[in-house]
């Protein structure tokens, strides 16, 4: 086993991995960037290495650099987190060629993942279910609009190097293609500097639902079953589920299956996710494959009571599952929610600033993956994730309950969150009957668009004066200030108050 591993990302997920190597008995060294100095992975870790300024060329996307600091420090391993590095093939087999272990898929899986135009030709090849579409080189206008109306409007075109849900767009109408399809390769080429479209039908009221998969490298390959993920706005999840309340288990099994053949396909190892869109009547067909951990593995990791980063780093160490498919099953439901620092009454755009006070909700089965801890701020930089809440109940009536009690008493103060959003969400019939589609957030506006209602002036001053009068006098004479970030410390105010210093 590796004695030190390398996480070459930063926030909640590299906090995450934190643990797991800890619990490992493996020391960690992290990166972080100019703006992360303060950050909870920098605090957690072993050491920590400032890699370069703020914006994410100059620091996580850097590569070159980061296998040197893994090297410098003596790191056997590096792992990718979500994001940044995670999913570009170069740097897996730069790391591998620098004599070090990429925990994640080799990258000939990646590559051939990576462009889902080459994926769908592979999943097709193999048997997976795709969504009916069009793809070709040197595609002219006439071509598309041809081809869209043989798979029948709706259709989407999407972009060949997508993410993240960038480089898509929804066209009803025939006369709308031909403006989609300009805009969805300007955005594409901005994105992924490729800009290489491709048309798929579009899966009106469709869900979306996707498959963990895990293999080693000893030809074992298992699914830990699927999540749920309907909740999106720009075609990004917000809450996610596991088990679906789409699924019978003759799909849910058949769904598995496909998962698995899928990785198969190309001799995936390590952690990855297969998604999938279903219809209705829950035909299910491949929409594309991350090679990575993803943002919302840990209802994966409660429902069927495994440690999905532990076996990650099991597997890159070369250890075989110490499961088989037959031994894996779910227990009770999950829910997580994302809770952004952005706001959904204003077409959720995020909210810059720091977190004057964070207070995360405790309880059996309440989990909080965060990066955040109050005194740090939230940026232009990176994503406006503040954390995940994530809860385990016995039933999905008892997990919605227990998620709307945890948001009801997760307190972010300083900025604008999605947290009111998140509960009418949860307690509005259409989720509370497993019915959501990926439409429901667009189809359902009205509701979040009411003001805040602002507290009274009294609860205001009650609340500054208790925070005054709780913090604990930092006693003894010439103590040093804290250097915690703490905005309010008396120690880092300009005037006399701390004696005999200048
Ligand atoms: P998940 O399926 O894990 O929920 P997301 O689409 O939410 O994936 O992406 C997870 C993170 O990775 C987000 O911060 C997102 O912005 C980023 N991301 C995903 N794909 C890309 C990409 N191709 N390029 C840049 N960032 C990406
Ligand atoms: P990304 O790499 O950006 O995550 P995906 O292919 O996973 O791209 O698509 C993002 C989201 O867009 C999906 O989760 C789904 O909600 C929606 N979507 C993608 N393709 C289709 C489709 N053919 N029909 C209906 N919805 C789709
Ligand atoms: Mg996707």
């Amino acid at each position: 086993m590796f004695s030190k591993i390398l996480i070459a990302n930063r926030g909640e997920i590299a906090v995450r991995i934190t643990r797991a190597c800890h619990e490992m008995g493996i020391m960690v060294a992290a990166v972080y960037s100019e703006a992360d100095a303060d950050a909870l992975h920098v605090h957690l870790a072993d050491e920590a290495v400032l890699i370069g300024e703020a914006p994410p060329q100059q620091s996580y996307l850097n590569g070159e650099r980061i296998i040197d600091v893994a090297l410098d420090t003596g790191a056997q391993a590096i792992h990718p987190g979500y994001g940044f590095l995670s999913e570009s093939p170069d740097f897996a087999a730069a790391v591998r060629e620098a004599g070090l272990v990429f925990i994640g898929p080799p990258e000939d899986a990646i590559r051939k993942m990576g462009v889902k135009t080459e994926a769908r030709d592979i999943m097709e090849a193999a048997g997976v279910p795709i969504v009916p579409g069009f793809q070709s080189k040197n595609v002219s206008d006439a071509d598309f609009q041809r081809e869209a109306l043989r798979i029948g409007y709706p259709v989407m075109v999407k972009a060949a190097g997508g993410g993240g849900g960038k480089g898509i767009r929804i066209v009803r109408d025939p006369r709308d293609l031909v403006e989609a399809v300009e805009s969805a390769r300007r955005e594409a080429y901005h994105a992924f500097n490729d800009e290489t479209v491709f048309l798929e039908k579009y899966i009106d009221r469709g869900r979306h639902i996707e498959v963990q998969v895990l293999a080693d490298t000893h030809g074992n390959t298992v699914h830990l079953f699927e999540r749920e993920c309907s909740i999106q706005r720009r075609h990004q999840k917000i809450i996610e589920e596991s088990p679906s309340p789409l699924l019978t288990p003759e799909i849910r099994q058949a769904m598995g299956q496909a998962a698995v053949n899928a990785a198969r396909a190309v001799n995936y190892v390590n952690a990855g996710t297969v998604e999938f869109i279903a219809d209705q009547d829950a035909n299910f067909y491949f929409l594309e494959m991350n090679t990575r951990l993803q943002v919302e593995h840990p209802i994966t990791e409660m429902v069927v009571g495994v440690d999905l980063v532990k076996l990650q780093i099991r597997v890159a160490a070369g250890e075989a599952l110490p499961f088989t498919q037959e031994q894996l099953s779910q227990r009770g439901h999950a829910i997580e929610c994302r809770v952004y620092a952005e706001d959904p009454a204003n077409n959720f755009l995020p909210s810059i600033g720091p977190v004057l006070k964070a207070d995360e909700p405790e309880g059996v089965n309440i989990r909080v993956d965060t990066g955040i801890k109050s005194g740090n701020a939230v940026t232009i930089h990176y994503d406006p994730m503040i954390a995940k809440l994530i809860v385990l109940g016995g039933t999905r009536e008892e997990a919605i309950r227990k998620m709307d009690w945890a948001l009801q008493r997760y307190v972010i103060l300083g900025l604008t969150t999605n947290i009111r959003f998140l509960r009418e969400v949860l307690n509005h019939p259409t989720f509370v009957a497993g019915e959501a589609t990926t439409h429901f957030i667009a189809e359902n506006p009205g509701n979040w668009q009411h003001e805040d209602e602002a507290l009274p002036d009294e609860a205001l001053i009650a609340a500054a004066m208790h925070e005054m009068l709780a913090r604990p006098i930092l006693a003894t004479v010439g103590a040093v200030g804290p250097a915690d970030g703490d905005v309010y410390s008396p120690w880092d105010r300009p005037d006399n108050f701390r004696l005999g210093t200048s």
